[in-house]
Order: structure tokens, then C-alpha cells, then sequence
């Protein structure tokens, strides 16, 4: 029991990158409730309000135990008025009204429904639900125009919102270094995004793929994704080539939180394991031999139609693709490990306190007119005069 005097009074600094977040969180029905408002706001396409819920959750991450008085939260940054009002209501009734009634509403349903169809963002969603659309349902017979990145968002829906595992992570890892060194002997695959940061599950794999020696990464990413398809890898792949070196928006265009590397988003064909395949008889009793898992792999449409109803032998698993150049590797490690907050932190003290410009693909001082070099993430955060943050404790 706790008395509200003798309870710890915490202290946390301004920015997410100057801080530790590790997985551990000891706030999780607070943060768990601001970042349902912050994903509420955002699917509303309302990214200020997004932001604001993102970094007071980000802080009460940061915390080093239970909050259990508002008293204690005095002086700590990025609380505004109605985070504070979600935290109190917590603490009184042990849940957030706001965010339970949200969750529960018909429209925030739709919408994350909506949204979850890869290529589709709150603004078509939107304007589907004013149509009268609401559900996958209504969107496949309203006969709707869809792209083709929604064509298979759809198809592939249940997949794509699967939790992705760490076991499954690897699995793909192991496809895409061999697409790589087959197309490029010695190009080097390193694994990004959420499980660099030590995560057991993702809603996708991130991979940035580089070369030891300038210049010899171009145009690897047309290679890899033929190399991918031909072996029957790839449900869908969009490829962005390199914008980089064209662009006339200036040096690292901190504006945006896009970079211009040549890219690849894709949907996977991943073989379920064979341990699960093994326990499954190789002949069914109408005589009809099953393919083994590794045959499958190929992707070659499964020889059994949906009519067995047996599970499907594979999954479709989201992944993406940048390649970089190794004059860049560091900054783009950076920039595509994550959180999305902890980056656009970053950039936020970079260019309030620091006057420099942080992308993916350089860090530009503003005041010296130069770019600082890098070669690993270790320098930039000493360019940043940052205390280094390892990837695990990057998860703000
Ligand atoms: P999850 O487990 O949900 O995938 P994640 O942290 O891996 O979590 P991603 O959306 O995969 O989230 O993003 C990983 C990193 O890649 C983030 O740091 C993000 O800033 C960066 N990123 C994502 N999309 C882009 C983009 N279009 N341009 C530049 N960077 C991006
Ligand atoms: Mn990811
Ligand atoms: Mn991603």
C-alpha cells in the first residue's frame, strides 16, 4: 500500500531518444489505453492527435514502475490535458471509458477492418465507410474498384493481420539471404524493424540488404525479387527503385519520415513448418499423395483445392525489402529498426536542439553546412550528442 506521500515522484527526459524503453512495461493498462486513442486518432486521420497520445504512452513506457498516483507524473513531459484525463480515470476505475467506448464503437470497427486490407489507409477507408461500406463483406459486393495491392490485401487478408513470430521472422530471413547471395555474392541481409529490437511478434519482417563495396547494391533489388518470384516466393511485390540521388528536396529532407531507397513491399508465401507438415500422412486414403511442404514451397498453387478444407499449407506473411548503399547502411539501420516514435524523436532532437538534419540516408549539420559521416549507429548518436541506445531499449 502505497501512501500518495511517500509515493516515488518520477522523472523522465523530454525526448524518447534519450531514454531506455525495453520491452518491459510496467503501465500496460495506461499505455495499452493511450494507444488505442493514438490509433483511433490516426485511423481519423488526425496525426497531431496521434502523435500526442503516441508520446504520453511513450513516457509512462519509460517508467521504471507501476504508476499509482497522478501525483507522481508531476513535471514529466508530453502529458497534455487529456492524456492526463485517460491516466486519471485509469488509476480511478481501473479502465479508460474513453478508450473502451471507442473500441466499441461501430465506426473505429469499420475502420480498422477497413485499414487492415494492405493498401488501404484511412482516407479510402473513410470514404468507403461513407458510402455505406463497413465490412470486407460490403466491400467485396459493392464491386468497388480495388488496385492491385488491395486486390491482394483482400485476398491475402487474414494472413497479412496474422501475427507474425520470431520462428517465422527467421524462416524468411533464411529465403531472403539466399534470393541475396545467390543474386550477389557477398551482399549482406540484416534484419530490421520490431525484431531487431528484440520483439517476439511483428505485423511484418523488415530486411535492409547492402554490399560491402560502394555502388556494387545497384540494382540488386529487381534481381532479388525475380530470383524471390521464380521460386514461387512472393503472393504480391511492389518495387520503388532508388529516388536518392535525383531528388531536389534538399539534403535529408527531414520534413518526411519517407526515404527514397530502392524498396520492396511484399507479401510472402511462407511454407508451414515442416514438423507440423511431418504429423500430417503423406497418403490420404482416396490414394491422392499430399506434397511435401518443401515441394510447396515453390509456391505452385497447393495440389488440393479449398474443397479438402484442410488448412492451407502456407501462410502469407507481409515483408519488406530496402536495399542501401554502404556509404549509408548506418543511417538506414537506423532509421528502419524503430519505434516509429523513438525515430521521429530523433529527428525531432536533431533538429530542435542539434540544428542538423536526420534521414535514413545522412545527418546533415545545418550550422556547419556538411554532412557528418557515419559508419555505424554508434557514431550518429554521438554526432546527435545522444547517449547510444541499443536496439532493444529503442521500443518507445
Ligand atoms: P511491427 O512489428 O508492427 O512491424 P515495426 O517497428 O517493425 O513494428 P514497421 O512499420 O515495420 O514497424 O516499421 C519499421 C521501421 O521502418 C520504422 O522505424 C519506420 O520508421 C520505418 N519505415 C516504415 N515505413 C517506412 C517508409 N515508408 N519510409 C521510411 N521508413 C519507413
Ligand atoms: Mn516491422
Ligand atoms: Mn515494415
Amino acid at each position: 500500500q502505497i501512501n500518495e506521500a511517500e509515493a516515488m515522484v518520477f522523472s523522465v527526459p523530454n525526448y524518447a531518444c534519450q531514454r531506455r524503453t525495453t520491452l518491459e512495461n510496467h503501465n500496460a493498462v495506461l499505455t495499452d489505453a493511450l494507444s488505442l486513442l493514438a490509433e483511433n486518432a490516426e485511423l481519423e486521420d488526425e496525426d497531431g492527435r496521434g502523435v500526442a497520445f503516441r508520446r504520453a504512452a511513450a513516457v509512462l513506457k519509460a517508467l521504471p514502475k507501476p504508476v499509482t498516483s497522478l501525483t507522481q507524473l508531476r513535471g514529466l513531459p508530453c502529458l497534455g490535458e487529456h492524456s492526463l484525463r485517460v491516466i486519471q480515470d485509469v488509476l480511478e476505475t481501473g479502465s479508460s471509458s474513453e478508450a473502451e467506448s471507442t473500441k466499441q464503437s461501430e465506426r473505429f470497427k469499420a475502420l480498422k477492418v477497413l485499414t487492415g486490407i494492405f493498401g488501404v489507409g484511412p482516407k479510402t477507408a473513410a470514404w468507403w465507410i461513407r458510402h455505406g461500406i463497413n465490412t470486407l463483406h460490403q466491400l467485396r459486393a459493392s464491386g468497388h474498384t480495388l488496385n492491385r495491392a488491395q486486390q491482394a490485401g483482400l485476398e491475402h487478408y487474414d494472413g497479412v493481420n496474422r501475427p507474425v513470430t520470431k520462428a517465422e521472422a527467421d524462416a524468411i530471413g533464411e529465403i531472403v539471404e539466399t534470393a541475396v547471395t545467390s543474386v550477389l555474392p557477398g551482399a549482406q541481409v540484416t534484419l530490421t524493424g520490431g525484431f531487431r529490437r528484440g520483439k517476439l511478434t511483428g505485423h511484418d519482417v523488415d530486411f535492409l540488404i547492402t554490399h560491402p563495396e560502394e555502388g556494387r547494391e545497384e540494382g540488386l533489388m529487381p534481381k532479388v525479387v525475380s530470383w524471390l518470384e521464380s521460386q514461387g516466393f512472393l503472393l504480391y511485390q511492389k518495387t520503388t527503385r532508388n529516388s536518392y540521388l535525383e531528388s531536389k528536396d534538399g539534403p535529408a529532407r527531414p520534413a518526411s519520415n519517407m526515404d527514397r531507397f530502392e524498396r520492396c513491399f511484399s507479401i510472402f508465401k511462407l511454407a508451414e513448418d515442416e514438423r507440423r507438415e511431418t504429423k500430417q500422412p503423406e497418403t490420404r486414403t482416396d490414394g491422392v499423395t499430399r506434397l511435401r511442404a518443401s515441394e510447396d514451397a515453390c509456391g505452385r498453387q497447393p495440389a488440393l483445392s479449398q474443397a479438402d478444407e484442410e488448412p492451407k499449407p502456407w501462410r502469407a506473411v507481409r515483408v519488406d525489402l530496402v536495399v542501401s548503399p554502404i556509404s549509408q547502411f548506418a543511417f538506414a539501420l537506423l532509421g528502419w529498426t524503430g519505434s516509429k516514435l523513438f525515430e521521429r524523436e530523433l529527428r525531432r532532437w536533431a533538429g530542435y536542439e542539434k540544428t542538423m538534419s536526420l534521414s535514413s540516408h545522412a545527418l546533415y549539420d545545418n550550422k556547419q553546412s556538411r554532412y557528418l559521416k557515419a559508419t555505424s549507429e554508434e557514431e550518429i548518436f554521438a554526432h546527435l550528442g545522444l547517449e547510444y541506445v541499443p536496439p532493444s531499449e529503442r521500443n518507445a
